[in-house]
């Protein structure tokens, strides 16, 4: 607009108009545009709903809001119970659809203020502000596992869907946003472990553990780097006509202050920090090791064996490492043996894993692998014969119940007869009594492992131990004193 005056004094203005009405449509459609984008940005494509990006912003607004009041807040740890065997089982669909189930299902169940992220393939976390304390998280948490466990509908069917909840609470200190994350995930793992399809409270006690916890990574980190770790062995026998055929590498950790640390405690936490790999590199120097001191001591004849996890099968140096192990001392590929537990091979309902193509790798260079904790699962039978696996190892659960139960009699003499057929060899581990061992022989296995005939131990005690074996002949009543006690 301008104003003008004409000589004689009048005035006017000028307004010069423009229709911008299609400028406002575009900006329209710009911040719309602008909006779909933020949301796509925040939210998960499947279900919906935020994404780990969008509870982050909302737990670090919740936690500002909470130190400035004396209100509290809570984060719910979430993760579906076996969701793995549903998409297994029936298929990627399959699993979307519960997915999308739970999602749904717990975005209803909380409070308007409240938050649900999907921040993992099967895990969410659940934000709740302005809560008075954990029995205001706990009541929802509570209210989450009611509202979502149930079947989900699919196809003809239905599926199940079940979920288990880590709860933790900003208690009004020093919390921050990862460590309350780290607290409600630390309580998930622990009612994974123990008793899925719950709630579990990051309480003074799991703080305990988890402080327990964080203390042992970094003492078995140093350990591993400074190769501080034992290796104990333990003899696989031939109970006819009595030779002594292999050595079993187990590991074992020696802590300062905590004492004996098996392997049971070990692996998972080895697991946790990623450095299951390197611990089993150790393990196979300490196995090839062995198997020099044997040749060294004229036991030639037995063989040494390593545990291999699925993280060392996958680890892009793991046959490098062990053929250059064994040429660096003098050994071939026959000296060593693989084992491998059932679960590394196959998944649920024996599908075959990636990893039965290092298992074949392995075996081209004439290394041999055997299947670890056989019949404890989800051994894929019928694929046997197709895999380049050498032999198996009973799971000591057969020798636990093979005397009361006759099924699991039947069954353990159909499997040596499959393996005979197969030509694979067989131990069974967890002979604990003459009793078992005369049963075994009866249904066919000789080879065996287990406290009657030797507990895991030490290179120098293993030495002794080999020595009186031999000494000793085969006969059980001939076998010295202090075996007969293990
Ligand atoms: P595994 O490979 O099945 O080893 C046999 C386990 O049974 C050993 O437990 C052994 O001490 C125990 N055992 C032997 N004889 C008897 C018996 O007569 N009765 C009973 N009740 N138990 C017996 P350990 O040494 O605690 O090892 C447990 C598991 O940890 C092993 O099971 C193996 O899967 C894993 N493991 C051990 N060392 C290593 C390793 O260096 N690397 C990896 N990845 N896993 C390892
Ligand atoms: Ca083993
Ligand atoms: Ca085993």
């Amino acid at each position: 607009m301008s104003l003008h005056r004409e000589p004689d004094g009048t005035r006017y203005s000028v307004l010069v108009c423009r229709d911008v009405t299609s400028n406002i449509e575009k900006e329209r459609q710009l911040e719309a545009t602008t909006r779909q984008l933020e949301h796509i940005a925040s939210h998960d494509d499947l279900t919906g709903v935020p994404n780990r990006a969008e509870m982050s912003r909302f737990l670090d607004a919740a936690l500002e809001t909470a130190r400035k009041t004396d209100r509290r807040v809570g984060v719910l740890h979430i993760d579906l119970d076996e969701f793995k065997q549903i998409n297994d089982t029936h298929g990627h669909p399959a699993g979307d659809a519960v997915l999308k189930a739970t999602a749904e299902r717990l975005r209803r169940a909380l409070r308007k203020e409240d938050l649900v992220a999907r921040v993992g393939g099967d895990e969410f976390v659940v934000i709740c502000g302005n809560l008075t304390g954990l029995n205001d998280l706990r009541e929802i948490g509570g209210a989450l596992l009611d509202a979502v466990n149930g079947p989900v509908k699919w196809q003809n069917g239905s599926l199940g869907c079940q979920i288990s909840v880590g709860a933790a609470l900003y208690d009004g200190q020093s919390t921050s946003a990862e460590d309350l994350l780290l607290q409600s995930d630390f309580a998930l793992y622990e009612v994974k472990r123990k008793r899925r399809g719950r709630l579990a409270t990051y309480d003074a006690e799991l703080h305990r553990k988890h402080a327990r916890t964080t203390d042992l990574q970094a003492d078995l980190l140093k350990a591993i780097r400074n190769k501080d770790l034992s290796f104990y062995f333990q003899p696989v026998v031939a109970q006819q006509p009595g030779l002594v055929r292999g050595m079993e590498t187990l590991v074992r950790w020696h802590h300062p202050t905590d004492g004996l640390i098996t392997p049971d405690e070990l692996i998972p936490l080895a697991q946790s920090i990623n450095v299951i790999a390197e611990l089993d590199m150790l393990a196979i120097d300490a196995a090839l090791d062995l198997k020099v001191k044997l040749n060294e001591w004229g036991y030639d004849s037995i063989l040494t064996s390593f545990n291999a996890s699925s993280e060392l099968l996958a680890h892009p140096d793991f046959c490098d490492r062990l053929l250059s192990g064994l040429s660096f001392r003098d050994l071939t590929t026959d000296d060593i043996i693989v084992e491998v537990i059932e679960s590394v091979v196959f998944e649920s309902h024996g599908v075959a894993t990636p990893f039965v193509k290092t298992i074949s790798d392995l075996d081209n260079f004439g290394i041999f692998t055997v299947l670890d904790d056989f019949g404890s699962g989800n051994a894929g039978i019928a694929q046997l014969a197709k895999l380049a696996i050498r032999g198996v190892k009973f799971d000591k659960s057969i020798c636990l119940s093979i005397l009361e139960d006759p099924t699991v009699a039947i069954v353990y003499k159909t499997l040596i007869g499959l393996c005979n057929e197969l030509d694979l060899r067989m131990v069974t581990e967890g002979v604990e009594t003459q009793e078992q061992a005369e049963r075994l022989r009866e249904l066919g296995c000789t080879n065996m492992q287990g406290y009657l005939l030797g507990k895991p131990m030490p290179e120098d005690a293993l030495r002794r131990w080999l020595d009186d074996y031999t000494a000793s002949a085969i006969a059980p009543e001939e076998r010295p004193r202090y075996l007969k006690a293990n």
